[in-house]
C-alpha cells in the first residue's frame, strides 16, 4: 500500500513568539509545494512555551494541520530541548519528510533527529525534483556553489531535510485552509536538557549574519589590500557596520565566505550598502538590488558600480578612508553625531 506522503514543517518563530520570519513562509511555501505535487498534507510544528496557535498564517500557506509543543522549556530554541518534545511524535506518525530551514537550530535539530530516528539527512538543499515522487532527488550546492550534487534517500523511514534559505520563495497559498490545531504538552524535565539558554548578548556588527544587518561595509579586491582592509574594518566598526565582500576576496582566503554577498552568496537588504574597491559585476550587484541607499567609492570612473549605486565616489580608498574615519571621529567628539 502506497505510504501516504505527510510533509511536516519546523517554521521558525521568534523567541518572543511575535513573528513567523520570511525564511520560515519561505519554508511553509515550500512545503505546500511539495504537497501539492505528491498529494500530501502539510504539518506544522510549533515548539514554544506560548499557547497561541498561528492559525491565521499558517492557513494562508496551506498548512493543513499544526502541533503546538508547549513547555516552559521550549521557551528558546535549544535543538536539545526541540529534540525531546519532537521525536516522540515522529516515532508516532512516522511523516514521509520533514523540512526545516538551513539555520542555526535547523543544522543542529536535523542530524539529532536524524540519528535518534536512524534515518538520513540532507542538508543545505536547493531544489527538489519529484519526477519520480516515490524517490526524489534532493540537489545541493557544493564546492562554494560550484557544482551542485544530486542526493536520494535509502530509506522508507522519515526523510529530514533543511533547505538553502536563498532558494525559497514566500507565495501565499491560492486559497486559505482551515488549520486544525494540537496541542501536546511534552512535559520536558530540565535534568534531561544539558544546555540552558543563559542570556542574549548584543550582536557584535561586524560578525552579525549580513542578510540581518542594517549597514553593510562591503570591501571588493580592490579594498583588501594589507593597507585598506584594516581602514575597511575601521570604518566598519565606528558606523557599526557588518563586513560584507565579493566572491574572489573570498575564494583568496581574506573573508570567510559567510560574508560573500551576490548571486551565489548572500541576498542583503541593508539601508545602507558601503560598496568599496568593487567593480560591479552583475553577479555581485544581484545581492545588493533591494539596499536602501548604496554608497560606492571606486579608483576607476567607468567601474560599473557606479550605475548601480545612489552616491558614488571616483577616488582612491588609501585617501578616502582615512579622511573619512577622520571626519566621522571628529563629528563624533564634537557631538554632531552619535
Ligand atoms: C558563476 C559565477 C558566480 C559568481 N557569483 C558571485 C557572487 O555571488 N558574488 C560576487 O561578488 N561575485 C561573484 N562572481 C564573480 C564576479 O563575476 C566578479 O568577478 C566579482 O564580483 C568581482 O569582485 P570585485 O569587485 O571584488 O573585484 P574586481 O572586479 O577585481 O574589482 C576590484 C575593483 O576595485 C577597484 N580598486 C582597486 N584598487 C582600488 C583603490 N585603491 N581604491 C578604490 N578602488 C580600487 C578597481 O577599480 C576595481 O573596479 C561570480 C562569478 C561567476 C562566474
Amino acid at each position: 500500500m502506497a505510504r501516504t506522503r505527510n510533509i511536516w514543517v519546523l517554521p521558525e518563530i521568534s523567541d518572543n513568539g511575535e513573528e513567523i520570519n520570511k525564511l520560515s513562509l519561505g519554508l511553509l511555501t515550500g512545503a505546500r509545494d511539495v504537497a501539492e505535487k505528491v498529494g500530501g498534507t502539510v504539518t506544522a510544528l510549533v515548539p514554544g512555551d506560548r499557547t497561541a496557535d498561528y492559525s491565521d498564517i499558517l492557513g494562508k500557506y496551506g498548512v493543513s494541520r499544526v502541533y503546538i509543543f508547549q513547555d516552559p522549556l521550549l521557551q528558546y530554541s535549544l535543538a536539545e530541548a526541540y529534540v525531546a518534545a519532537l521525536l516522540p511524535r515522529i516515532q508516532a506518525e512516522k511523516p514521509w519528510l520533514i523540512l526545516m530551514g538551513h539555520t542555526t537550530i535547523g543544522r543542529e535539530l536535523a542530524p539529532r533527529l536524524a540519528a535518534l530516528l536512524d534515518t538520513g539527512v540532507i542538508t543545505n538543499c536547493a531544489r527538489i525534483d519529484f519526477s519520480q515522487p516515490e524517490q526524489p532527488k534532493f540537489s545541493r550546492p557544493v564546492y562554494g556553489d560550484q557544482l551542485y550534487q544530486e542526493v536520494v534517500f535509502q530509506t522508507d523511514n522519515t526523510m529530514l531535510v533543511t533547505m538553502d534559505p536563498r532558494a525559497l520563495n514566500v507565495t501565499p497559498a491560492a486559497r486559505p485552509v482551515k488549520v486544525r490545531a494540537l496541542t501536546i504538552e511534552p512535559k520536558l524535565t530540565a535534568e534531561s536538557i544539558k544546555t540552558r539558554h543563559l542570556e542574549y548578548l548584543p550582536a557584535d556588527s561586524r560578525t552579525v549574519d549580513i542578510a540581518d544587518a542594517s549597514t553593510i561595509v562591503s570591501a571588493g579586491m580592490g579594498a583588501v589590500t594589507d593597507e585598506i582592509l584594516p581602514l575597511v574594518e575601521e570604518l566598519a566598526d565606528l558606523i557599526e557596520g557588518a563586513i560584507g565582500t565579493t566572491r574572489p576576496v573570498v575564494d583568496g582566503g581574506k573573508i570567510p565566505r559567510e560574508r560573500m554577498i551576490g548571486q551565489t552568496g548572500k541576498v542583503v537588504s541593508p539601508e545602507y550598502y558601503l560598496a568599496l574597491g568593487i567593480s560591479g559585476a552583475t553577479h555581485h550587484v544581484g545581492g545588493i538590488q533591494d539596499s536602501g541607499k548604496i554608497v560606492a567609492v571606486n579608483r576607476d570612473p567607468q567601474a560599473p558600480i557606479f550605475q548601480s549605486s545612489d552616491v558614488g565616489a571616483a577616488a582612491d580608498l588609501k585617501e578616502v578612508l582615512p579622511a573619512l574615519i577622520e571626519r566621522i571621529k571628529r563629528a563624533r567628539d564634537n557631538g554632531e553625531i552619535l
